[in-house]
Order: structure tokens, then sequence, then C-alpha cells
């Protein structure tokens, strides 16, 4: 996506900046742009004042002229737009972050090109880390071995998975720790390379790959350690300030609690643990058991993410009807009475459900398990989600507002891309692809939308995310075809989306989401008023200062020097 890139810069820019940022005062005041609140009591006023990391007015110019004395106070650009920071609600921070320091072999071609990738790598690990990582391509390396990556890995086990993760390519090492010679035989559905005498070449093709990829231990805390600081930097820098990891493993939670121990996680994080099928309720005590262990002052745990299903594109969403030219309806990945069982018991203990749905039965099956949790426990203010929602049959949207169930969408999918036309719609046919990312239906019929970007399945900026759902066109082609355009949202609805909903899908409501007297201080100012331009111009605009607990966390290009009263 293009937005990770040009994000790259920018975070390094930011960072830059923040190096050579002097120390604030305790108040802060922002004049001179619009300000826009989300709060309805008061929708919108001309600056606001930030006191000891909370927001203690909000009002006219002239009704900030009690904070001004010794403030920093950012007379802004009359065309900028001052709003509360954006709450990312279904981002895989961490988990992505960690990855994202793997060894990148994209366009490697040979054994020197092997070797500046791992070797820095190799360096900056522990000694007995594995080396892994992944990107590259038969097309380009031609014959990937297990004795070219030994020379330069030596006996430290390796493994890289190509670009389709079809394929992997491990060292000796790596062959020898999943006990891989040549009188092992072929797993089902997988195949070991082996050379003309019968000794495995190093590759592993489909069901074989998981022999070595087992093994693989949590990542070192030193790669998570720096990539967290670094994907939080990227969130900060697209003005976000709060997330929900809809998908944890201890290993993250560790990661997360390191970081806010060491004063470093600035995000708030709300996070889900995944259960499943085989684990059933067993997994409501474990995921108490985390939230009970790893409840820090950025950080808690509060949901179950159940995975109801798969995708649309490989036949693995579950559909209410079978998928064109097939007997097929694809399967959910627990029987109903399973969904049942788990949400009923979490919902009792009070957490959060959060469902992975895709295919319209499995948006079905997310909201009866919910029903059913509801009948179980009595009406509660749950607030259980459903997240991703790209078929839903018309007959389920009414259901969202009358459970009180969340729609936590991804807008940015929400455009007629090659998923979506040759992937997708010949395989519902035209009839259901009228309800793909139904999300004007949904808020029609009073459903919250959350907003949300499926980091690192796409792009975190918010603001892609916020023009497609506005436009439902391709950002890069703004003429372009629109997707089932009675499905667009105003740019308020994706606004909210991103801030007081998100809010509300995290229980902080009364702590952020809006620009309210008392709330915390998590502010951005952006370089265009966004309800005023173009649509189409809304993922260019920049985010020029995220202010988290009133502290500047990002200072972007064309923010102004704030002056010191
Ligand atoms: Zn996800």
């Amino acid at each position: 996506m293009p937005g990770r890139i040009a994000g790259t810069g920018l975070v390094a820019a930011c960072a830059a900046l923040l190096l050579s940022s002097a120390a604030y005062a305790d108040t802060v005041v922002l004049r001179g742009a619009r300000v826009l609140t989300m709060d309805d009591a008061k929708p919108e006023a001309e600056a606001v004042a930030l006191v000891d990391g909370r927001i203690a007015a909000v009002g006219s110019a002239a009704e900030m002229e009690p904070y001004l004395k010794g403030a920093t106070v950012y007379d802004l650009p009359a065309d900028a737009l001052v709003m509360p920071a954006f709450q990312d609600s279904h981002n895989h921070l961490i988990w992505s972050a960690a990855q994202a320091e793997d060894i990148d072999l994209t366009d490697v071609a040979d054994e020197a090109g092997l070797r500046a990738a791992i070797e820095p790598v190799m360096a900056a690990l522990p000694k007995d880390a594995w080396l892994r990582g992944g990107g590259w391509s038969v097309a380009v390396y031609k014959d990937p071995s297990a004795a070219v990556l030994d020379k330069i890995t030596g006996d430290r086990p390796a493994w890289f998975e190509d670009v389709d993760g079809h394929s992997g390519w491990a060292n000796s090492a790596a062959l020898k720790a999943a006990g891989i010679d040549a009188n092992m035989k072929d797993p089902d559905g997988g195949r070991i390379d082996r050379d003309a005498s019968g000794n495995p070449t190093g590759m592993l093709r489909e069901n074989a790959m998981a022999l070595v990829a087992d093994l693989l231990p949590d990542y070192p805390d030193s790669q998570v350690d720096a990539g967290l600081e670094k994907a939080q930097a990227e969130a900060i820098s697209y003005g976000v300030a709060a997330i929900i990891d809809p998908s944890v493993k201890e290993w993250m939670l560790k990661g997360y609690q390191r970081a806010d121990a060491a004063d470093k996680l600035k995000l708030r994080v709300e996070a889900a643990v995944s259960v499943d099928a085989a684990e059933g309720v067993a997994g409501v005590a474990r995921t108490l058991d985390l939230k009970n262990k790893y409840t820090s002052p950025h950080l808690e745990v509060t949901s179950i993410k159940l995975f109801v299903d798969g995708v649309i594109e490989t036949g693995t969403a579950a559909l209410l009807q079978a998928y064109v030219g097939s007997n097929s309806a694809g399967e959910l990945l627990f029987t109903p009475e399973q969904l049942a069982e788990i949400a009923i018991a979490g919902d009792k203990v009070g957490l959060q459900l959060h469902a992975h749905a895709i295919g319209d039965h499995a948006v079905r099956a997310a909201l009866d398990a919910y029903e059913a949790a509801e009948k179980a426990n009595g009406k509660r203010n749950s607030r259980h989600q459903i997240t991703h929602l790209e078929l839903v049959d018309p007959a389920d949207v009414p259901r969202f507002k009358e459970l009180g169930v969340i729609a936590n969408i991804q807008a940015l999918w929400a455009y007629p891309d090659t998923y979506i036309v040759d992937l997708t719609q010949p395989k519902i046919g035209p009839e259901r692809s009228e309800w793909l990312y139904p999300f004007g239906a949904l808020k029609k019929a009073g459903a919250t939308l959350a907003g949300s970007s499926d980091w690192s399945v796409s792009s975190m900026n918010p603001l892609e995310a916020i023009q497609t759902g506005v436009t439902r066109q391709d950002i890069a082609d703004p003429n372009g075809a629109v997707l089932t355009p009675q499905h667009k949202l105003d740019v308020m609805d994706m606004l909210r989306a991103y801030t007081v909903n998100g809010a509300y899908a995290a229980f902080d409501e009364t702590e952020s989401g809006t620009l309210t007297s008392g709330k915390r201080a998590d502010v951005i100012v952006l370089d265009k008023d966004l309800t005023k331009i173009e649509p189409t111009e809304i993922a260019s605009a920049k985010v020029m200062l995220t202010l988290i607990d009133g502290e500047p966390a990002h200072e972007g290009e064309g923010l102004p020097k704030p002056m010191q009263q």
C-alpha cells in the first residue's frame, strides 16, 4: 500500500524532530484552526486548552485566556483541523512489528545478496536465535539450497518462506533440528525436495513446511522491542493514539508490558486473546488469567477473539448459500453450539467478544452466538464486535442494533480491486455482490461502526480508510469504478468510526474519543479540514501534530513552531 511507504519516511522525519524537541510546558493551547470535537453536546470550537495531560477547556479563543500564562501555544493555520486522536479498533501491531524486523529476502538473487540481507541481522540477534524471514522467490533466486545458507549462517538454524507462502528454505541446522534426513518420508500434502542421492536440499513444499516452521521459537525480546518502537511511531504519525490488538499471544503481551514498564508504550492497547474450537470454554479462563497477569497502565486484555471462518477468495469463508459453480458454501470453524458456549461463558465473566467473520454465514453465526449470550446472561453492556463483515445477509443487518453489536470495519477494503472484481464477485454472483461491505446499510440500521486497519494486512493510515469508506473507489484512481455506492458512508460517519465509536468499542468513551473537558488530551492536528475538502483528497492530508496525554508524540511537516507564553 502506498501509505506504508509514505509512512516510513514520515516516521524518520518525525523521529528526527522529536530528538530536537524541547521540553513542553504542562499547558498546551491549540488555536487558529477549526476544532471538531466529535462531541454532540458541543460539536465545534475555536480552541482547546490542555493541562497536565487532560482537556481543560474547549471553546472560543477568548475563553482560553486563563490558560495562556506559561502555556505552549500553537497558532495553527486557518485551514487546519483539530480533532480527537484516532483509534484503530483492529490492528495486529506488535506481531506485525516483530515480523517486520525479520530478514527480508525480497529481490535477493544470489549468494552475495543473501549475505547482505542475513549478516547484519545475525550480528544484532542473540547468538542462539533462529534466523528467519521470507520474501524470496524462485523466479529471482534460481537455485536455493541449504548449502548456500550454511556458508553464511554456520550452524545457526535458518528458515525463510517464499513470497507465496508455499515453499520454505531451510539450512542444514534447521533440517537437523526438524529431524529431516534422507530417511524421512514426505508428509501428507507436502514434499521434501531431494538431490540425486535422496538427501534433502533444504527446500520444503506445502505441508512439509510445518516440519520446520512449527519449531520456530518466540521472537527474541530485542526484535519485538525494536519492531514495536517503529510500528508505534508509525501509528502515532498517522494520528493514532489507541488500538485494539485483536489476537495476542503471551509473548506479545510481554512485549507490550515491557514497553509500558520502560515508559515507552504511548498507545493505549486493548487486547483480545484468540480462542479456537479445540480449546473451547477453557479459553475463557486462560483469557482471564492473561488479563490478570498483563494489565498495566496502557495495556488491558478485554476480549476473546473468535476466528469464525476464512476468506472468500480461497472459498474458505462460510456462506449461507454455495459458492457460484460449487457445491461448497465454505465452513464455520466452530459448530454453532461451540460458538454459543464460548460466547455465553465469556460474556458471563464480562469479557468482550471479537469475531472474525467474512462470509454471511459466519456473520450470522456470530450474531446467533451473541444472541445466545444475551439470552443466557441477560442484556448487558457487552459491546461485542464482529470484524471484517465482507458479506452480510440483509436479514442480519438490523440485528447489530438490536443486539448492541459493534460493526468493526476495514473501510480501506471496500473498493473494486482485483480481490473483489476477479476473486470475490465471480464466486458469489451479482445478487450477493450488492451486499459486499454493506457499511451504509449497517449505519442506516443504527449499528455502531468502529474503524480499523487490520495492519499489517493493509495500511494503518486512517485517512486512507476514511477516504475509501466515503468514495468506495481506489485511492490511486479517483475516477475509477465505485463498489456498491449504496453503502457509501459520509466523512462524519468515518470520523466517528475512528474516534468516538472506537473509544466506545474499547470501553474508553469516558476518557477518550471526543474533545471534552476532563478527558485525556489525545488530540491531533491535520493540515486540512477533512469535512471541507473533496473526499478524494482526504488520504493525502497529513497529521501535523499528535498529542498523547497532552505531550507531543509526533510533529510533522508544516507544524508552526509553538510560542512559549
Ligand atoms: Zn485481523
